[in-house]
This record gives structure tokens, C-alpha cells and sequence, in this order.
């Protein structure tokens, strides 16, 4: 088991932190601590700009192979850098998702032309992805699916049809990975496609959702006859659904690590102003404030751990506990947050409805529970795969 890090990887950090220090000035100042979870429409502008300036400083993409223009960060720098990130309070990436999910499925599963025509602009933070996976039937039973996409023999292109929900900053994108079903009479997991669609076209209609928040950092999307290029389908058809489970392997993986300093510093803002208001006197918030700790270091040791992994690098069972963890934790603390405010908890900054940063942090965690896979599905995947326990009945139904 490993539970520091080694001296170069120590300079490495210095390397990461000095950058930030010189580079989150002037116009990026503003943008601390801003543009993460529930504050995602905050500065998309400016937070464009800054995702550019990552890029020219060679810090979008660590992880990816140098080949396909990433920096080929190890594991523990990955870990290091988005700590050193979320350290400085540098803010929420809007292009987490080209980086985070689109890009590494098009290096394991695309073309050498998909890598050529879509990677570089995920590197230079110019081109901005959304995920199509979820459906009004179908979010934890992913296979439900319904959008349809056929190919036009005379045109020589795919047309897709139906809609999409809960696809996060689809409003910011230009492009959006589709999962859609190739062959109409197809059930399950059988007869789909993996599909990269441009989102500035005709037949593409993104709808806003307000939240809980006030804001609206997720949508609807409409597909109405909107094309998608003959060679823009990743994977065969009808065998989409392997390139969108790997994808979802990207989603649990090293990125989220790095959001321990995020909730360190939420913590830390929680426990300032316990101190302050003199809710920190209070025995059962000192005991709540004393878990929060303690859940954090218990993240950070599992992380470590779970990194150390087993000799082939592959990360270890243990692993899938983790989104289960941080979900849950993540959403105590948004109600400790609330606890310490007490009776201000429930008053509005401002009208008509200004949300101090503790109370939006208290309404979005709900959703850390939910996306990426519920707490009931987490549980499901640690019982099946982690403890090898029987595997739940599943129902297959027919699409209409
Ligand atoms: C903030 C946010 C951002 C999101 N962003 C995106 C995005 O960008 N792209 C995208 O495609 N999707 C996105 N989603 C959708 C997300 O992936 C789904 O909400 C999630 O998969 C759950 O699906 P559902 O909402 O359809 O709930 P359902 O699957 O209908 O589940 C409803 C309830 O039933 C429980 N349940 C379902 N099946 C089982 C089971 N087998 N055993 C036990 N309990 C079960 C669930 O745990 C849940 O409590 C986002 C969601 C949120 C909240």
C-alpha cells in the first residue's frame, strides 16, 4: 500500500501549484472557487477562456497519452493535479466531459479519423462535449433506450430520432455522444449505436431544466432527423453498447479522485463559519464537524490504497465503493452545512431567489446520488461484482 507520494511526484505538485499561482490571475481571477457542481452556468465565457489558457500551459488532457496530445500523466499525478486544481480554487472545467468521457472512448474504441478529427479539439479546450445517454425511460436501465437512428443508403448518412434528458451543459456543447438504436426491433443491450453528433444543426433542439438551484445546467435534447456523418459511428452498429460501458468505466475512474480538495475546501468554508457563529460550541455539530473530517481522510486513504493497486494497475474491487462514499458523505454535508447556518439556512442573500453558496452546495449534493449511477445502483454493482453475490432478475421490455 502506498500512501504518499514520491519526491518527483512532490515536484511535480510544486510544478502544478506555480503554474496556477501565476497563470489564475488578472481576468481568471474572478473565477475561483466558481463554475463547479450546481454553479456550472456561472462565467461559461470566461471559463472558456481559462480552459484555452489551461491548454496553451500543456494542463488539459494530463491523462491522456502523449500521442493523442494529453501530457501522459501516471495515476498519482492525475491525483496530484486535480488537487493542486481544486487547492488553488481554480474553477469548474466546462470541458470535463470531452476530457473526461468523450475523448478517452474515442482513443480506446474510435477510428485513427475519429482521433484526428475530434481529439485535437478537446486538447485545445476549444470544443466542448455533452452526454446523450439518458432518456425519460431510460437512465439506470441505460439498455431501455428508445432514440433511433437509421442509415440513409441514398445520403449516405445516419438520421437519429427522439430525446435525451438531464444532458449536463448540452447548451455549451458542440458536439454530443449519442447512444441510439441501430436496429428498430432490437431489445436490451443488443442493436445499439455509439454516435458523435454535432449539436449546431438543424433537428437539434436543446431545452433548459431549471433545478432545485434556480439555475439551469442541464437539458432536454430533441433529435429530429438531425445527421450525423456515415464514419461519425464509434464501434460497429449494433455494438454500441460495449464502447458505452466503457465509457461509463472512464466516468467512475482517477478524475473524480481529485475532488477530495473541492470537498475540503467546502468543509473548510463550513467550518469557518461554525466558528463564527458560534454553532462550532455546539456538541452534536462538533461531532458532525469531527466525521466530516474523518470521512475525508477515510476517502483520501482509500484513494491512496485503491491507486497502490494490484501489480497489473488495474484498480481493485475496493474501488467500486467509492462513488457509494463521496456521494453520501458529499450529501451530509451539504445538511451539516445547513445545521451550522441555522435559522439563516432558510433566508434568500437576495431576490428572487439569491442562494448563498452553502445553500446551493446543500441543494445540488442531492443530485451527487443520483448522476453517475443512484446510491441504489452503486450498491447493486458492489453486491454483484464487488461480492460476487447472485445478480438482481432483470426485466426486458420491447420498446413501442
Ligand atoms: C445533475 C445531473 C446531471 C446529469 N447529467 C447527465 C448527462 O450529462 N447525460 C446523461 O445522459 N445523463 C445525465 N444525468 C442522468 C443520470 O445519469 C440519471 O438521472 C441516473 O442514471 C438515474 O436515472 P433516472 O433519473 O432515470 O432514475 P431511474 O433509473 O428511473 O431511478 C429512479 C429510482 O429507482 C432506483 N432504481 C432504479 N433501478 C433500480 C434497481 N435495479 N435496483 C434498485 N433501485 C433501482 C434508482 O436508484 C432511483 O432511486 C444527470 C443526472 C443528474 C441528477
Amino acid at each position: 500500500m502506498k500512501l504518499s507520494f514520491s519526491a518527483a511526484d512532490e515536484q511535480f505538485r510544486i510544478e502544478v501549484a506555480t503554474w496556477l499561482e501565476e497563470n489564475l490571475v488578472g481576468e481568471f481571477a474572478q473565477l475561483r472557487y466558481r463554475g463547479g457542481p450546481g454553479d456550472e452556468h456561472m462565467f461559461p465565457e470566461e471559463r472558456k477562456r481559462w480552459e484555452q489558457k489551461l491548454a496553451e500551459g500543456g494542463w488539459t488532457c494530463v491523462g491522456w497519452p502523449k500521442e493523442h496530445g494529453g501530457r501522459g500523466c501516471s495515476i498519482e499525478q492525475q491525483v496530484i493535479f486535480h488537487e493542486e486544481y481544486a487547492r488553488a480554487g481554480a474553477p469548474g472545467h466546462v470541458g470535463h466531459i470531452g476530457e473526461g468521457l468523450a475523448g478517452p472512448t474515442i482513443i480506446a474504441f474510435g477510428s485513427a479519423a475519429q482521433q484526428a478529427k475530434y481529439l485535437p479539439g478537446i486538447v485545445a479546450g476549444k470544443e466542448l462535449w455533452c452526454q446523450g445517454y439518458s432518456e425519460p425511460g431510460a437512465g439506470s436501465d441505460l439498455a431501455n433506450v428508445k432514440t433511433k437512428a437509421h442509415f440513409d443508403e441514398q445520403k449516405q448518412q445516419w438520421v437519429i430520432n427522439g430525446q435525451k434528458v438531464w444532458t449536463s451543459l448540452a447548451h455549451e456543447s458542440d458536439y454530443c455522444f449519442v447512444i441510439a438504436r441501430t436496429d428498430p426491433d432490437s431489445v436490451a443491450h443488443k442493436g445499439l449505436g455509439f454516435f458523435l453528433v454535432k449539436m449546431d444543426q438543424p433537428g437539434v433542439e436543446v431545452r433548459g431544466i431549471e433545478q432545485l438551484t434556480g439555475t439551469s445546467e442541464f437539458n432536454e435534447v430533441f433529435f429530429d432527423d438531425a445527421v450525423c456523418a456515415a464514419d461519425d459511428i464509434v464501434g460497429e452498429p449494433g455494438q454500441g453498447w460495449a464502447v458505452a460501458m466503457g465509457l461509463l468505466g472512464f466516468e467512475r475512474g482517477v478524475s473524480t479522485l481529485g475532488q477530495q480538495m473541492q470537498f475540503q475546501n467546502e468543509l473548510n468554508q463550513v467550518i469557518t463559519l461554525a466558528k463564527e457563529n458560534g454553532a462550532a460550541s455546539d456538541p452534536v455539530i462538533r461531532q458532525r464537524i469531527a466525521e466530516a473530517h474523518a470521512g475525508l481522510k477515510i476517502m483520501r486513504y482509500n484513494s491512496m490504497r485503491t491507486l497502490s493497486g494490484a501489480d497489473d494497475g488495474s484498480l481493485q474491487k475496493e474501488a467500486l465503493m467509492y462513488k457509494l462514499f463521496w456521494a453520501t458523505w458529499h450529501r451530509d454535508l451539504g445538511e451539516l452545512a445547513m445545521d451550522v447556518m441555522g435559522p439563516e439556512a432558510e433566508m434568500l442573500d437576495g431576490g428572487p431567489y439569491e442562494l448563498s453558496r452553502l445553500q446551493s452546495m446543500y441543494l445540488f449534493v442531492r443530485s451527487d446520488t443520483i448522476y453517475g449511477g443512484t446510491n441504489e445502483i452503486q450498491r447493486n454493482i458492489i453486491a454483484e461484482r464487488g461480492l460476487g453475490m447472485p445478480r438482481e432478475p432483470r426485466v426486458t421490455i420491447k420498446p413501442q
